[in-house]
């Protein structure tokens, strides 16, 4: 395969530094950019003496001009609590930042991937969501910064598709875990593992009968690189994810069990517009990316605890 230029937003992040990762063994040069609003040196500083990685500390949602053949936009905070800190620059970063990488996939010919997300169907009322579900998302609550700001950058990417042209793919990403996830960013499977270890109590918000589908980082990154190899016609958008669904309270058994932890699980409220259920139909992934996920959670989890059992005998203010 000819080696390309590959930039990568918001690759400090948990999933944007093994892309970056990925891309580098394929034989390609990456930019990584990233202001380091929820991501870290520490993820890619493995990284920095790679002749063929460059960092780049940038907004993106302030123009950059670089020459690149290929983009994979993922610069924007993704759990709640840190897309929830500040609403307007969560919706910035999703609106500006879109226009800014569009703008120069449209400078310079590259393709431009987009990292959506599940969010844009909401609190779901077809279940399992199929891709041409429109979705049911409150336009004012506590998710829509995150929410509405996706939905939008679908629209401007598929608005600059249409009228200039652009090579655009748009994927959906279900909730996907692994190694690296930040210990402090409040998303379920590392609360739980890191409450495990440390035997703490682990807290369900609301009953724990919501459900989740959880995709192993390394089936995710896997279709990421298999859909911005398609043909130009194919845009998306497309669900990634791991259809097998468990409820909340069944990952906290699984997460005590593969501990040997002592925690007992306690109840917290549940925050608002938390969706019920969520798991994607990825039929289309099938098809046309010959992509399914095939790391079982069980799996994955075993990884993912031995990750941050290292990570709290390391650096244990970290994970405070
Ligand atoms: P993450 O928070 O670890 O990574 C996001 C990265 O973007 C961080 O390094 C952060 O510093 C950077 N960033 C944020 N705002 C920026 C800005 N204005 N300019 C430059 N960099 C900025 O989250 P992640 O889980 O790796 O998510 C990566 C992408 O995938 C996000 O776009 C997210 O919406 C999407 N996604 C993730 C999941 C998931 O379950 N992990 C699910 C759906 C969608
Ligand atoms: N842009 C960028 N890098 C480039 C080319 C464009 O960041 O190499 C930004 C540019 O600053 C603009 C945005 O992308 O704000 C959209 O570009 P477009 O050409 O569509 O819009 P225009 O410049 O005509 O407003
Ligand atoms: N959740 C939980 N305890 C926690 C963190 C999250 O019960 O310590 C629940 C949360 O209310 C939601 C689910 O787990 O129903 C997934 O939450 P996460 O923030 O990981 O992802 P998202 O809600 O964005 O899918």
């Amino acid at each position: 395969m000819k080696s390309k230029t590959i930039l990568v937003t918001g690759g400090g992040g948990f999933l944007g530094s093994h892309l970056c990762e990925r891309l580098l063994a394929l034989g390609n040069d990456v930019i990584c950019v990233d202001n380091f609003y929820t991501g870290s040196k520490r993820n890619i500083r493995h990284l920095l003496e790679n002749h063929r990685f460059e960092l780049i500390r940038h907004d993106v949602t302030l123009p950059l001009v670089v020459e690149v053949d290929e983009i994979y936009n993922l610069a924007c905070p993704a759990s709640p609590i840190h897309y929830q800190r500040d609403p307007a620059q969560t919706i910035k970063t999703c609106v500006h930042g879109a226009i800014n990488m569009l703008g120069l996939a449209k400078r310079t010919g590259a393709k431009v991937l987009q990292a959506s997300t599940s969010e844009v169907y909401g609190d779901p009322t077809v279940h399992p969501q199929v891709e041409e579900y429109w979705g049911n998302v409150n336009p004012v609550g506590l998710r829509s910064c995150y929410d509405e700001g996706k939905r939008c950058a679908e629209t401007l990417f598929f608005a600059y598709n249409l009228q200039c042209g652009v090579p655009v793919k748009i994927v959906r990403i279900f909730n996907t875990y692994g190694p690296r996830m930040h210990p402090n960013d409040g998303r379920v499977v590392s609360n739980f593992i890191l409450q495990a270890l440390k035997n703490e109590d682990i807290t369900i918000y609301g009953s724990g009968e919501q459900t989740r589908s959880f995709c192993y980082r390394d089936d995710l990154i896997e279709a990421m690189i298999r859909m911005m190899a398609t043909p130009a016609e194919i845009t998306g958008p497309i669900n990634i994810g791991n259809p097998t669904e468990f409820t909340i309270l069944e990952l906290a058994e699984l997460v005590i069990e593969l501990t040997g932890s002592k925690s007992k699980i306690i109840r917290a409220p549940l925050p608002s517009d938390d969706p019920k259920q969520r798991r994607p139909d990825t039929s289309k992934a099938a098809k046309i990316l010959n992509w399914q996920a095939t790391t079982p959670l069980r799996e994955g989890l075993i990884k993912t605890i031995e990750y941050f059992d290292q990570l709290l005998k390391e650096d244990p203010e970290f994970c405070r």
